[in-house]
């Protein structure tokens, strides 16, 4: 059984985790949930699934200055550590890591991951050096963590086919790469992705944001009814604009394991990928497209 309303240990230098992971090995299995905190429902699925997945849950909060671009959001991306401590306090979360830059990246730090392929396009286009600098974190917290298994979000699903290339590569020590378990996106009732993003949102944007969801759903159903592609997703730009989305930095129709864009009705199970500003917040969403059927 999870204990709820324990106290959640938390550590932030690496000689405190070490121990704590220790201590957690010893009596069963760990999940691990890496987050940049600012937790919503979203985060806390991920951590009521990890807890269908191992004995003792463990989170981390770190903002990754890394995986930020110059222009980027980082000092005024939310931190609300009492806040967040709360919520995985009630869920029965064993340990949480939340080191500073410092204790993440000491002095003389050098060295920097970099998957190819699926990290290419999409936000790997638009957001040049995020994805080495996810793939270094999370390689770091696989290292300090030690999990058995790994959860993470849908909603980031490029970042996920990253994660899972990089485990599979670096013989990560995790049992498998079916340890890297993906999570559904968690939605606001319009449809809205949960995102800690999506409280720089001003009213009014907000409702527009809305859009965005529906917006994909429309195009999904034109793709499954045999529409043209190129069109569905030009009619799917042109809705956001409309709704007050720009830029938009990419509306694509990908290949859901490997994200080759598709220019046709996809013969297999796909995924439709979007990336847009409305205001100046970025917001990014992904949903299945199903495939024609032979
Ligand atoms: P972040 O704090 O934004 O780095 O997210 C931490 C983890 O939570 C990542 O694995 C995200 O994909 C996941 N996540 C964020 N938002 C959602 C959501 N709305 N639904 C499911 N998972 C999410």
């Amino acid at each position: 059984m999870y204990p709820s309303g324990g106290r959640v240990q938390t550590v932030t230098d690496l000689n405190s985790l070490r121990e704590a992971v220790d201590e957690l090995r010893q009596s069963g299995t760990i999940a691990m949930v890496p987050t940049m905190g600012a937790l919503h429902e979203g985060h806390m699925t991920l951590v009521r699934e990890a807890k269908r997945h191992a004995t003792h849950v463990t989170a981390s909060i770190f903002v990754n200055p890394t995986q930020f671009g110059p222009n980027e959001d980082l000092d005024a991306y939310p931190r609300q550590l009492a806040e967040d401590q709360a919520k995985l306090e009630a869920e029965g979360v064993a340990l949480l890591w939340a080191p500073d830059v410092d204790a993440m990246y000491p002095q003389g730090f050098a060295t920097s991951i970099s998957v190819t392929g699926v990290s290419e396009g999409l936000c790997g286009a638009s957001r040049p050096g995020h994805f080495d600098g996810v793939a270094t974190v999370v390689c770091k917290l696989f290292n300090q963590l030690r999990p058995d298994v790994a959860l993470f979000g849908e909603k980031d699903w490029q970042q996920l086919a990253v994660i899972r290339r990089m485990a599979a590569d670096l013989n990560l020590t995790l049992p498998c790469v079916d340890n890297i378990i993906g999570v559904p996106t968690v939605r606001e009732e319009d449809g809205l992705a949960m995102s800690s993003r999506n409280a720089y949102l001003s009213n009014a944007e907000r409702a527009s944001a809305a859009r965005l969801n529906q917006a994909m759903r429309e195009a999904i159903a034109r793709i499954e009814a045999g529409a043209d592609v190129a069109q569905a997703l030009d009619w799917l730009t042109g809705e956001l604009a409309a709704a007050g989305f720009g830029p938009i930095d990419y509306v694509t129709l990908a290949d859901a394991a490997n994200l080759h864009e598709l220019a046709e009705t996809p013969a297999a199970p796909a995924r439709l990928l979007v990336a847009a500003r409305i205001g100046t917040t970025r917001l990014i969403d992904n949903m299945h497209v199903e495939g024609k059927s032979a």
